[in-house]
């Protein structure tokens, strides 16, 4: 019997796949956990109260409820860790450590923790960045986030812990609003599209950036997740392309369909952080190990975006 945790859950990320699972597994088989209270529970998806700082708590949730699998999804992100970067690398680690130990005692089967393209930094290949490249990340978030795949690839070795991870681009979704990252200027610019017919991007032009449309990313965290234990060769986390595009290639793309938007360039403390990012992630391991193929472009994503925010701005 599969029941599942779900940290960090009233997220970007978290509420989509929240949702998916629940759908997947039955609401009764999905906790869901996040330290802010839910506006509403429109999932009718079981929801407590969770501090992933708070090693006791996390042991008591996963006892009590029998919990066999996490998605570990709490976390600071990569411009909010910049402010804040001692909490920022206390969260980000401490709790997958304490995932990781419940694991090797054997109270939990299987965890799901999500890497990011932040590992990569100086030294790494730009363009379509191999899955075995050097990790030497310039942000606070993508030190954070090299020491978990580190904490995965030791606990799967030494201790046999099924712990799976995908590298995910920056995530665009119109359901929740993304929580402080660098790529968060490709969700604020349909919003501004729509809203004011004009946006000033913290992102300069040219920046070349992965990206992914969330039900690409839910979609690959379900298959990595329900892929044959002995089909994975990857152990830190898979690289995963979607699409990658810059602020007047998204601009472009919107005026298809907004005739008189205009995008103006205003870069700021994220710029750095988009600077040291790849443009482009080699994915071919995640091809051949578990299939994975993105659906959406950035012309399909634009169609959906757009369509999704009309109806829930009006
Ligand atoms: P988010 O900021 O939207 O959501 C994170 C959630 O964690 C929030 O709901 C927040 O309330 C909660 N949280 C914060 N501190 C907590 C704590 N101490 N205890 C419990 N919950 C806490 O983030 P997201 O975009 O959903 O990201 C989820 C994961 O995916 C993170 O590990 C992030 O690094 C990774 N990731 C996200 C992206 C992206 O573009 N969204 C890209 C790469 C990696």
């Amino acid at each position: 019997m599969t029941k599942i945790l779900v940290t960090g859950a009233l997220g970007q990320i978290g509420s989509e796949l929240a949702e998916k699972l629940a759908q997947i597994y039955g609401s009764e088989n999905v906790l869901i956990t996040d330290i802010r209270e839910p506006e509403q529970n429109h999932l009718d998806i079981p929801y407590q109260k969770l501090d992933v700082n708070d090693e006791q708590a996390i042991k008591d949730i996963v006892i009590n409820n029998q919990i066999t699998e996490v998605y570990h999804l709490a976390a600071m992100l990569s411009a909010t860790a910049e402010k804040y970067p001692i909490q920022g690398w206390n969260l980000n680690t401490n709790s997958l450590l304490t995932f990781l130990e419940l694991a090797k005692d054997k109270k939990l089967s299987k965890i799901f923790w999500p890497s990011s393209i932040a590992v990569f930094g100086r030294g790494a290949a730009a363009d379509m960045t191999p899955q075995e490249e050097v990790t030497n990340p310039l942000s606070m978030y993508g030190v954070a986030k090299v020491a978990g795949e580190g904490f995965c690839e030791i606990y799967h070795q030494k201790y046999g812990v099924d712990v799976r991870s995908i590298r995910y681009p920056g995530l665009i979704s119109w359901k929740t609003l993304p929580g402080g990252g660098t790529t968060d200027y490709a969700v604020d610019i349909y919003y501004k599209a729509l809203e004011d017919k004009k946006y000033e991007s913290f992102i300069g032009e040219g920046t070349a950036l992965p990206m992914m449309y969330m039900d690409d990313a839910i979609r690959a965290t379900i298959e990595l997740m329900q892929a044959p234990k002995e089909d994975l060769t990857i152990h830190t986390a898979y690289n995963l392309q979607g699409i990658t595009f810059t602020p007047e290639e998204i601009a472009a793309e919107i005026k298809k369909h907004i005739s008189d938007f205009e995008i103006s360039y205003a870069p700021d403390y994220r710029q750095a952080i988009a600077d040291s990012w790849p443009n482009s992630i080699d994915d071919t391991q995640a091809q051949k190990d578990w299939n994975w193929k993105p659906e959406f472009d950035l012309d399909s994503m634009t169609v959906e975006m757009l369509k999704h925010l009309k109806s829930k701005l009006q």
